[in-house]
Formats: C-alpha cells, structure tokens, sequence
C-alpha cells in the first residue's frame, strides 16, 4: 500500500480560468520524484482565483480532484489580501529577508492569517489519517503544523521554509513572532534550505520560547521532537537537459548568437523584487560601463529579464518605477549611435528561450542581496553544457553554499562587483571549463526530484508523537496508593523550586502559592505519611515559610536538617572544609562583571553563578568556559562543579540530598519512599536506589519533575502536573478507596 502524502502550498499549481490548466512549478517537478508506487500524493492549496460562487466551487473542485488531484481551499478576496497579500507579504517575507524597513503590519491581516491556516488545516483533517505524511510549504503557512499536531498527533507533519531564516534581531521585529515560530515547531521534522538558517531558527526558539535545542532536534515535551534538518533544493534537471536536446532549443540558441555576434552578453533573470538586488546591481553595471569607451560600450550587452511580481504591493511598483527609471537613465548616458548598454524586459519568457539564453550568456550575473536559494543559479549553471559562461553569484543566496566555484560577490559592494565582471570577461574557456564541471555535476546529480525524496524518506522515519519517551506515571501512582493501603511508615522527600513550585526569573518571588500550602496539609493529613522538604534554599527561607507546619526541613542541598516532630535544627557540616570559598568567589566575581544579567549567590555549603537573566547563548556559553576555569583550578579540593539549570554550583563534596536523606534514613527507616525532584542536586536522592539502599524497588519511588534526562525512575512534566500527581493520589477520593484499609496501613 503507497502511503499517503498530503502536500500543502499556499498557491495550488493550476491556473483558473474559463478552463482549468496544470502549471508547472518546481514543486511540481520535485514531487514527481515520489514514485507512485510508493506514495500516494495529493494536493492541497488555494486555486489562484477567488471563486465566490458556491456551484462554480463545487464545479472547479471536481475538475481539479478529478483530473489533477488538487483538493482547493477557496479564499474571499478580502481573505488573500490579509492572508497573502498583507500578512505573508508585507510583514513575514520582508522579515525573513532581513529587511523590516519594508516591513509593515496591520493588526487586521493576522485574523486572516490565522483563519486561514486553519481553513488549510481543516482540509488536511477531513481526508488525513494517522500516520500520513503531511508536507507544509513556506512562509504562508506557518501556523498549520501546530494546529495538525494539536488535532491529529499521530500526522508525520514536515514543514519546509523556501526563505531564509533570519538572525532573532530581525525576526524579533514581527508582532507575532513567538506565535509563528511555535507555528512551525508542531512539525515533526523542519527543513531550511542552509545550516545558517537553520541555527538562526534555533536561536529565535531558545530566545523566545525558552526551549534548548541540540543541533539537529528540539524536544518541545515528552512526546513531540521537531527533527531539523538541511535540503537544499535543487532543479528540474532532467527538463532543461532534455530541452538542450530540442530542435527547438537550437534555433533560438543559433539566433541569439547570430543576434549577439559582436557582443559579450550578461544576462539577469528574477522575479521583479527588491530582495534582488536590482538596483544595487545597476549601481555596479554604472560603475563598469564608466570605465568603458564608446566602441567597448558596444561590445557589450547587459539583458535583464525581471518577471512581474506581486504588483499590487507598493513597494514593489515604487522598486518597477525606480528600476525603470535607472535603467533609462544609464541607457541614455552610455547608448553609442549603434546600441544601448541594457536591454530591460519587464516580463516573463518561454522556457526554450530561457534555456537559450542560459546557455549563450558569456556572464550569468546572479546578485540578490539576499536568497533563500536562488534556482536562476543553478539553472545557469545546467545550461552550461557544450558553452561555458561564467556565473557571478551573491554570496547572500542560499546557492552559493553548493556553487562555491562561482565568481562570488558582495552585492552592496558596487566596486567590487564591477571588478569581477572584468575578471569574468576575461578567462579563458579553460579557466571556465574547470569551474563549472564540478558545478553543474552536482546541480544535475542534486535536483529538485532528489530533494523532494530526502525530506520525505527522512518525514517517514521519524515518529509521530503517539510515543511515550518515559516510563507512564500510572505505574508510581499505583505503586503510591499501594504503599498507602500497606505500609505504615512513608517517607516523602520533595524538593521544592521546580517540583512543588515553578521557577521564578527572580528566586525570591518564588513564595509558596496557596495551592501548594493546601497540598502540603493534605499530605500531613495522612497518619502514615511523613514529608520533609529537601531544598538549595536557605533554612531562614524554609523556616518563614513552613516553620509552622509539623514537617521535615532539609536546607542548603543537605547542610542543614529540622526533623518531623523537632523544631530545632542541626548542622551536619559541622567537619566539612570551606576554604575553597574564597579563591571560587573571586573568579565568578569576574564572570558577573563580565557576564550582564548574571550573578552570584553565596550560601552557606556552595557558591553559585546565575546566568538566567542573561542572553541564553552568551549565558550557557560563558558557563561552559567557567565550568572550564573551575574545573582545573578545583581539581584537588573536595568539591563538586556542575552546570545545573542555568546556574554554575561550587558545592562541598560532603554536602548532598542524597547523603542528608541516608542519614535521616538510617535514623528511621520507612516501609517506603517517594523521592522527587528536577534538577541535578536532586540526582544524589535518585542514586538511593540504586545503590539498593532501600531493599526492594517496589518500595522506593523517584520523580524527575521535567524532561531531562535522569536516574528517576518516573518522569512528571512540571510542577503543575507533579502537583496533581500528588492531589488525585492523596485527595480525600483516594483516601476513601484507603480508608477500609486503614486498620492495615497502621498496624
Ligand atoms: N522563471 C520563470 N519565467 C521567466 C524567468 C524565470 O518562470 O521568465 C523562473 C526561473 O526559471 C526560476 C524561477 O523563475 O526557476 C525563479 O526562482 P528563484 O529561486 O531564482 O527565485 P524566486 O522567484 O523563487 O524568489
């Protein structure tokens, strides 16, 4: 059985009009990759023209079901203007290409936004089922993967950007820039066209929503990962070979040849838009025609083909007029008696035509300011087969990665790009040969067929998120409410910050909630329950907040303990060296100089360096070179270092939870115990288990509260859910199922 693919672009690849025709895009071709044997593909998108009229609706989507397996999203003309025009157009596009100052927003466009993802969205749920691949395209569509996951977990969702992804101080700019990039992570596997773009993309989660990534997967919870990944996308490689092949092809090849006998040709293809580089370009072509004399004017010949783009928005016709302008301008300053120096062709031509000029071209000038790909290049590229022409390429376009043997330029340097051009006219067919063999080798081996089979052969083998990554809970709540029914003595050792409490940006706000007082009581509540808070915090903090209640307190990661039923506390470092202190103190001084947002805190067993508050990258970045710095100069002090959850802790070695609970444990030994925690200081209670001090498994139960790896036998999401754990086990619903029992659990 194939398995289905539901491929979704904004734009359906057919034209509506009296009659119905199929459009040949590069998606189009890509696809045609997926062999039908294997995969089974349908199409979803907006038909290009606003149909409003519900019979005609139901008329069109036959046909294009039928005939051309389109599935069509009709959109009002009120919709595309918000979703496409204004939206994705005036506010995402200009973004994703570094340039807020065409940016505009309207506040209006992003209910249509959002409405018409969904509108995409629902579509894909009327016909898909779990385990479907669903393939989302582009800037347009941003939100959809999130709202699929949401509905339908079991989808394998990819999602691939066809722009670049810019640096978070650009993409910041965007009113909605967390609810996009959250949008995006609802797929299961996310594709850029570069590496760049995709650590660009990495650093706007971390900065906005605050979830760390490893370089190719970001775990959003226990049971979604977003898989990253590269695919540039190459070519329709085998149409333009088969085209240089055409009768056809020849004809227009020999004529422009003819027609350009005593000229050297260099040709500009593009959409008309201002991430091009068109007047940039124009400024370096002025810079070379100045240099020139008028016979060596008329040996040369610039051709542009600028393809009518998005018209209705005003910058670009201010971009057509200004163009236009120059364009006469430069015409009318360099023209001799026998030509002009630029021919401007405001449209769009054949396919065989671009072919032949592709392939008569002497310079192909390729200069975007900057390109999520740009397919221009690589199809001049193709078109080099029995001439040679050189290829002057941006090195802002995602093509100059794989195309490194081209002529690269900065296109803001109008100069250098001048001097480049006279380099290009003047190698040899040699030189020529030699740089674009390996080019064009790999733009036929690397087309637009094998990019479309990478991304889904690896969509496929990822998984979908019916998975559970961690052991259930259920299995600790049974083994809790058994322990309840059976046992007469059990010990609960909580930590508090990030398990009973979720963490503050500012430590000192993070006071006990009343919720969580009121589980404290219920806990105490039990005859056979015994609860001691095990804590970093110090023991006047655990005192002004619990002191009043009959409960254990363990203070400063072990330092210091108040027993159930005592209210005086012990010192158990009392032998324990702090020497150390001083000499750590100075050096995390000078990260908290260094380091803006950071600081240090200083506690009785362990000093430690914040880096919360500071920018996440240069924050984990500059841990890492402290925990560097320490590591040498502590090696022979009886401490432990560690990189806990934004924090760098000097500790005495002879300080822990874990030896803290082993001792209170060796004073009173429970039946059994519930140890829970989240972060590394917590580790030492989990390491209990297996250093089998407590007999059997059965009777010890760990928590790690969050998704990081642990020894935790259990995995709780956060506090929230940790906190329901403990209410929908302990609460009085649950003590009336152990209440008949009572007379056992007490004996
Ligand atoms: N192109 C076209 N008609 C023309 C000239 C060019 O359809 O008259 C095609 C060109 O062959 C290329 C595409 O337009 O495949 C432009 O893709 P590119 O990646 O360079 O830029 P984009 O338009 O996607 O920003």
């Amino acid at each position: 059985m194939p398995t289905t693919v539901i491929n979704i672009s904004n734009r359906l690849p057919v034209t509506v009009a009296e009659k119905i025709t199929k459009s040949s895009g590069g998606l189009v071709a890509a696809l045609e990759g997926l062999s039908p044997d294997e995969y089974d593909l349908k199409w979803i998108g907006w038909p290009g023209a606003a149909i409003a009229d519900a019979v005609r609706q139901q008329e069109v989507a036959g046909i294009l079901e039928e005939e051309h397996g389109c599935i069509p999203v009709f959109l009002s003309e009120e919709e595309v203007a918000g979703h496409y025009e204004g939206f994705s157009n005036s506010s995402v596009w200009p973004l994703l290409h570094y340039m807020p100052n065409y940016m505009h927003y309207d506040s209006a466009w992003w209910d249509h936004y959002e409405t018409v993802n969904q509108r995409f969205a629902d579509k894909v749920l009327e016909m898909a089922h779990p385990g479907d691949l669903v393939w989302v395209h582009d800037y347009q569509l941003m939100l959809m993967p999130a709202m699929l996951h949401e509905r339908m977990p079991e989808l394998k969702i990819g999602f691939f950007l066809h722009t670049p992804f810019p640096s978070f101080e650009t993409f910041r700019c965007h009113p909605k820039r967390r609810e996009l990039v959250a949008g995006m992570l609802g797929a299961n596997l996310i594709g850029f066209h570069t590496f760049g773009y995709m650590r660009h993309f990495r650093s706007s989660v971390l900065r906005l929503l605050g979830l760390e990534s490893e370089i190719t997967r970001i775990r959003i919870d226990e049971s979604h990962v977003s898989a990253l990944g590269v695919f540039p996308i190459g070519i329709n490689s085998r149409k333009f070979d088969e085209t240089l092949d055409t009768p056809e092809f020849a004809q227009r090849r020999d004529e422009f040849l003819h027609a350009n006998a005593s000229k050297r040709v260099v040709l500009s293809v593009e959409r008309m838009d201002y991430t091009k580089g068109i007047l940039h370009r124009l400024d370096a072509i002025e810079e070379f025609l100045s240099e020139l004399d008028a016979s060596e004017r008329d040996a040369i010949k610039f051709i542009f083909v600028s393809v009518p783009s998005r018209e209705e928005v005003e910058e670009y016709q201010e971009l057509r007029a200004e163009t236009e302008a120059r364009v006469g301008r430069i015409n009318g300053q360099y023209a001799t008696l026998n030509s002009s120096p630029i021919r401007f062709i405001h449209g769009s031509v054949d396919f065989t035509d671009l072919c032949a000029l592709y392939a008569t071209a002497d310079v192909g000038m390729v200069t975007p300011l900057i390109d999520g790909m740009n397919l221009v290049a690589k199809e001049y590229i193709a078109c080099q087969r029995e001439h040679d022409g050189v290829l002057i390429l941006s090195e802002f376009a995602g093509a100059a990665e794989e195309l490194s043997n081209a002529m690269l330029v900065n296109p803001y340097d109008a100069r250098a790009v001048a001097q480049t051009l006279v380099e290009a006219l003047a190698l040899s067919d040699e030189e020529k040969r030699a740089c674009n063999q390996p080019m064009r080798d790999r733009v036929m081996k690397y087309d637009a067929q094998h990019w479309a089979r990478t991304f889904i052969g690896q969509l496929g083998s990822t998984s979908s998120g019916t998975m559970a990554l961690f052991e259930p809970a259920e299995r600790a709540a049974e083994q809790l409410r058994d322990a309840l029914l059976h046992h007469k003595r059990i010990a609960l050792f909580l930590d508090y910050d990030g398990t009973l409490r979720e963490i503050e940006r500012d430590a000192r706000a993070a006071k006990p909630t009343a919720e969580v007082m009121a589980l404290i009581d219920l806990l105490q509540e039990r005859e056979n329950v015994e609860l001691t808070i095990i804590s970093g915090r110090t023991a006047e903090d655990l005192e002004g907040w619990f002191g009043e209640r009959d409960i254990g307190l363990v203070a400063e990661h072990g330092a210091a303990v108040r027993r159930v039923g005592t209210r005086d506390w012990e010192q158990l470092d009392r032998n324990v060296s702090y020497g150390w202190k001083d000499e750590v103190r100075g050096v995390l001084r000078l990260y908290e100089q260094s380091t803006p947002g950071s600081s240090v805190e200083e506690k009785r067993t362990s000093l430690v360096w914040h880096h919360r508050k500071t920018d996440p990258e240069f924050g984990t970045w500059k841990a890492n070179e402290l925990m560097h710095e320490l590591g040498t100069m502590l090696a022979n002090e009886p401490v432990k270092i560690r990189h806990g959850r934004k924090i760098v802790e000097v500790t005495a070695e002879q300080v822990s939870k874990g030896i803290a609970v082993r001792r209170l444990l060796s004073e009173k030994h429970p039946g059994f115990m519930l140890c829970a925690g989240d972060d590394q200081t917590d580790e030492s209670m989990f390491e209990i288990e297996a250093a089998s001090f407590v007999a059997a498994a059965a009777d010890f139960v760990s928590i790690k509260v969050g998704n990081q790896p642990s020894r935790a036998c259990f995995h709780l999401r956060d506090p929230a859910t940790f906190r329901k754990f403990l209410t929908d086990n302990f609460a009085p619903t649950a003590k009336l199922v152990t209440d008949g029992s009572k007379a056992a659990a007490t004996l």
